[in-house]
């Protein structure tokens, strides 16, 4: 293969090893001069990975950064966080126009308008089914079912054939808002030939096949019809056919709809004007859940996930201004705690049930569906797409793992095992990794954007784990030290294994460190810092068996 012949390869930046912060290219042309696509510029979030400080995480996207040129356009699969949640950080980085269907569109500007100084993203509206052309890509977007409306594959065409990204999806023929998974839309581009299919890992652990939105909308009804009084059901924002169940349930047992909580009312806009809402009554202001009698209202709640200062929460506090919830109400969770959320959840499920609220979660009833593929439906999809090569994505380690084993089952030649930043030869040629390109993550540390390498992170969590000492000294010219030295302690305990106040052991230990350096040494200011510095951690280390940080300033005089 020479260096100036065309190759198509696939890039993966995000997403691939881990959970969320999906972002993938594929590049087309002679590695000298390739044109790029983006699939996905999604966010994760940092609740597991015990990030002190730290909530939002990004994909860093450098290598593409750097020629942002040859970036043709984003293409966003489905509004869902770990797939769009990235843009309005890091598209200034990029600035290549965004191509959305109707609704993930909708979404974007929105929320833009809703956020003063987001940047004025340039989106460009895509219709599934009609293929566009970019370069050297031609692009067709394929509808599947998943947990949030139009949600795609994308089917990436060029010189050196055809390849499936299949995004988020599901098996699901009653999908209550949205589109189904087409099989024979699947059959067809099995039967145009797919040098490679990149599918979604998530679910591959789990056998047979998920249950469908349908089943967990006559649920969700049941238990709306059978609840002696109000109540309260929380989920995803952006779960529109959860939305329009708990709607439907309502109209059916005549109740009234109060929806509460930003993100929320963002959605039901949106839905709205995309027709997933028609048929509907409207939903009642917020103000008006007071004046409703107890067994003629739902709520539908922001804060599935413990988030403190989400609707749920607030009213899980009693801090909430216009909803309140009594002994005898009923809360749904048609949700699923996302790993690293589980005690906020359990937190907020606990203050319920001391409040007297019956609280119901997918634990004892089918009240919440997962968006992902489990293995029956992943057997479908491979047989539908007979790929010559699967590149498994969208999952942790363990995940892709499994996938790249169970497509082997399914009969697929060659299974690439690729992670962020390894590059992908598609074709021509059997696919396989031939190069590795930075990848990492970016942290969201309140309104700045750090490098997952950057010192706060792990400064912090040292800080977190044993506390600081610090110190002053003042020492004149000839190297003799004036008055006592300050000291002050934060995060360590009062008292040491000894029973002597920790803040005595060190004020002895830095004035016996100081006593110890002779005069000449006494006036480096950075041999006196390393001195006292080692000296503090040690004695620490001797009598509470941790070593703080430990700070140290001469202020020479
Ligand atoms: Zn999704
Ligand atoms: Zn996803």
């Amino acid at each position: 293969m020479t260096a100036r012949q065309d190759e198509l390869v696939f890039v993966p930046l995000g997403g691939v090893g881990e959970i969320g912060m999906n972002a993938a290219l594929y590049g087309f042309g002679p590695e000298k001069s390739r044109k790029w696509i983006m699939v996905d510029c999604g966010m994760g979030f940092a609740g597991e990975e015990g990030l002190p400080g730290i909530e939002l995480m990004f994909p860093d996207l450098s290598f593409i950064e750097k020629r942002r040129e040859d970036l043709l356009g984003i293409f966003i699969t489905h509004a869902h966080e770990d797939h769009i949640g990235a843009i309005a950080e890091l598209w200034p980085r990029l600035k290549a126009p965004v191509y959305a269907t109707r609704f993930a569109k909708q979404l974007l500007e929105t929320r833009r308008l809703a956020e003063p100084g987001a940047p004025k993203v340039v989106l460009k509206q895509i219709t599934p089914g009609k293929r566009v052309t970019i370069g050297p890509f031609e692009i067709e977007y394929v509808p599947v079912a998943h947990s949030i409306p139009e949600s795609n594959a994308i089917a990436i065409r060029t010189e050196h054939g055809l390849v499936l990204h299949t995004g988020d999806w599901k098996l699901d023929d009653t999908p209550v808002a949205g589109d189904i998974t087409s099989p024979e839309a699947f059959r067809a581009l099995g039967d145009e030939g797919i040098i490679a299919l990149v599918c979604d890992s998530t679910n591959i652990v789990r056998e047979g096949r998920s249950p469908s939105e349908a089943e967990v909308a006559a649920n969700i009804k049941r238990l709306i019809e059978d609840a002696p009084h109000r109540v309260a059901v929380t989920t995803f924002a952006s779960n529109v056919a959860r939305i329009r169940a708990v709607a439907e349930a309502a109209q059916a047992t005549g109740r009234e709809v109060i929806a509460v909580g930003r993100a929320m009312d963002r959605v039901i806009d949106v839905a709205r004007e995309c027709g997933y809402l028609d048929g509907l009554p409207d939903f009642r202001e917020a103000n008006t859940y007071n004046h409703l009698p107890r067994d003629k209202v739902v709520c539908l709640l922001t804060g599935s996930q413990g988030e403190a200062r989400a609707a749920l929460a607030r009213v899980s506090r009693r801090d909430h201004p216009a909803v309140t919830l009594a002994d005898g109400d009923r809360v749904i969770f048609s949700s699923r705690a996302i790993p690293g959320n589980e005690r906020d959840v359990g937190a907020i499920i606990n203050d319920l049930i001391d409040m007297g609220v019956e609280v119901i979660t997918d634990r004892t009833e089918l009240v919440h569906v997962s968006g992902h593929p489990r293995r029956d439906e992943m057997v479908a999809m491979y047989a539908w797409t007979r790929p010559k090569a699967a590149i498994p994505v969208h999952g942790e380690a363990l995940h892709l793992d499994e996938h790249a084993r169970f497509a082997r089952a399914q009969g697929v030649d060659t299974v690439v095992k690729a992670r962020n930043g390894a590059v992908v030869r598609l074709a021509p040629g059997t696919p396989e990794i031939i190069n590795h390109v930075p990848a990492g993550r970016l942290y969201k540390d309140a309104n700045v954007l750090i490098d997952a390498k950057d010192r706060a992170v792990p400064e912090r969590r040292k800080l977190a784990q044993a506390g600081i000492v610090s110190v002053a000294i003042a020492i004149d010219a000839r190297g003799d030290v004036l008055g006592e030295p300050a000291i002050d302690i934060m995060g360590l305990p009062n008292q040491g294994r000894d029973g002597e106040p920790l803040i005595d052991t060190v004020a002895e230990t830095v004035k016996r460190t100081l006593r110890t350096l002779s005069p000449g040494k006494r006036k480096d200011s950075e041999a006196v810092e390393n001195a006292v510095d080692r000296a503090v951690r040690s004695a620490m280390n001797d009598v509470w068996g941790k070593k703080p940080a430990c700070h140290v300033q001469v202020v020479e005089v």
